[in-house]
């Protein structure tokens, strides 16, 4: 059996009934995966105050 997880969060999205135990990376509809994909821009929201 095959898993597949979101290549973004690392999340097990589905299975597959595969022979072999192989791992597929795809994409997962989470909310938070999606807006942390569109925010791949440098310097996000995750700026620390001084
Ligand atoms: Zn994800």
């Amino acid at each position: 059996m095959g898993a597949i997880y979101c290549k973004h969060c690392m999340k097990m999205i589905d299975t597959q009934p595969t022979e072999k135990v192989t791992n597929y990376y795809s994409e997962c509809e989470d909310v938070q995966c999606r807006e942390s994909r569109v925010e791949s821009l440098p310097a996000g929201m995750k700026q620390e105050s001084a």
